[in-house]
């Protein structure tokens, strides 16, 4: 495997980098919550994210008519990963889920309608997928939608709903026919946040943070015209994930930063030249090495995309080895930095490394539950990938 840029991804690599220098600058996007619109760095993201849309980089895979790029698998791959290089922020609330599921599977009307102002951030969005007994699996979930003239009424509740505090729209999966099987019972509605009978309550997460919510629906009124795709067959709607970060290349670059922070701040505490902890520095070598693996799981996933494949059980790898990851550098974070890393924002005290080992601890926990937990990779590792028959 070759990881050396062509000269065309190389000379695309240098535009997007001169980009991200002029426009966004050196620091760091900022937390999650800053990405669900709180926070105090919002105009400057905001700034961004319009500058970026203006070139169509918010949207790279989509055609151009619709605000897109239309750029190569490789193309998005080094934008992506030049953009995460530079902390920089890479989208708007949930626009790379439902964009490009009414991309394809929306009418013309409906593509009008809801693309150009997502993609302008004069709309936001939420996912009102997972219910209070359905997450994992999804397809028993119970939300109602019952047909009543031109309208659905939906009544039920989801909950996890990262985002629905501040979002002016849900996309959403209801069931339409409780009688069908499981996965052909349920139609893709989008649903106005402002209709009546929609409350939200917030739930606020491990590192005190307000990002995920529970939503309830009470008679919520549901034009028909904004089903996307058929009715009962929401579900393969659903399914559709196009998001152009599967690589999730992401989370290797944010490991090989924290790596080279934990090092940096291990390397400065010596004592005659040893370091204060020999476990430490063992420590931090064994995530460099499982850093370099991840890595790896990127770049085999993106190496399928790029030759038209479509990535499985190795996106359940990357997916999961990446996520675990995450958690096993936060526990190293915890243990290099000790009683300073459990202050709550230690960036006074470890600015140099910009190490905040407490809110990284917390803040990691969910990475192995959401968008598909541990052990669902797993089974789909088994399964799919190993043909090892279901449990
Ligand atoms: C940060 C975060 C943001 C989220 N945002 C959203 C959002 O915006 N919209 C939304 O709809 N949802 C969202 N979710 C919800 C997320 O999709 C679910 O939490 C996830 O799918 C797991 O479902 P669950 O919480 O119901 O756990 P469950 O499915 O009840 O799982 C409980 C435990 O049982 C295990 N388990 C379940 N089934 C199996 C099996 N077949 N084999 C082996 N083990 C199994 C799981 O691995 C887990 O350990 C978010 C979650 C997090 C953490």
């Amino acid at each position: 495997m070759r990881f050396n840029d062509t000269p065309e991804l190389a000379s695309w690599r240098t535009t997007v980098r001169d980009f991200v220098r002029e426009n966004w600058g050196g620091s760091e996007a900022g937390d999650e919550e800053e990405a669900f619109g709180g926070g105090g760095n919002q105009q400057k993201i905001s700034e961004w994210l319009d500058r970026l849309g203006a070139n169509g980089w918010l949207a790279p895979a989509w055609p151009r008519k619709y605000g897109g790029a239309d750029m190569s698998v490789m193309e998005q791959f080094v934008l992506s990963q030049e953009l995460h290089e530079a902390g920089a922020p890479t989208s708007r609330q949930m626009l790379n889920l439902v964009g490009p599921t009414i991309m394809l599977h929306g009418t013309d009307e409906q593509k009008a309608e809801h693309l150009p102002p997502m993609l302008r951030g004069e709309v936001a969005w939420c996912q009102g997928f997972s219910e209070p007994g359905s997450g994992s699996d999804l397809a028993s979930l119970q939300t109602r939608a019952v047909r009543d003239g031109d309208d659905y009424v939906v009544n039920g509740q989801k909950i996890w709903t990262s985002g629905a505090h501040r979002a002016d729209w849900m996309f959403m999966m209801a069931r339409t026919d409780p009688d069908a099987p499981k996965h052909r019972g349920i139609s893709y509605l989008l649903l106005d946040m402002k209709s009546p009978g929609v409350s939200v309550r917030p739930l606020i997460n491990l590192a005190d943070g307000h990002i995920f919510n529970e939503v309830f629906f009470e008679d919520v009124r549901v034009p028909a015209r904004n089903r996307i795709g058929e009715e009962n067959r929401g579900w393969y709607v659903g399914t559709t994930t196009l998001d152009f970060e599967r690589s999730n290349i992401a989370r290797a670059i944010a490991a090989r930063k924290n790596v080279a922070r934990m090092a940096g701040y291990v390397g400065a505490r010596t004592r005659a030249g040893r370091p204060v902890s020999e476990t430490q520095r063992l420590e931090v070598a064994d995530r460099a090495v499982e850093t370099a693996a991840c890595e790896m799981f990127s770049y085999v996933v993106i190496s399928i995309q790029a030759r038209g494949g479509v990535p499985n059980m190795e996106a359940s790898m990357c997916k999961m080895y990446g996520s675990e990851l995450s958690q096993r550098i936060a526990s190293t974070m915890m243990h290099i930095t000790g009683m300073k890393g459990q202050l709550r924002r230690p960036a006074a005290l470890e600015g140099e490394y910009r190490i905040n080992a407490a809110m990284d601890y917390m803040t990691t926990v969910p990475a192995t539950i959401a968008a598909g937990t541990s052990e669902i990779q797993r089974n789909i590792i088994a399964t799919r990938g190993l043909g090892l028959p279901r449990g």
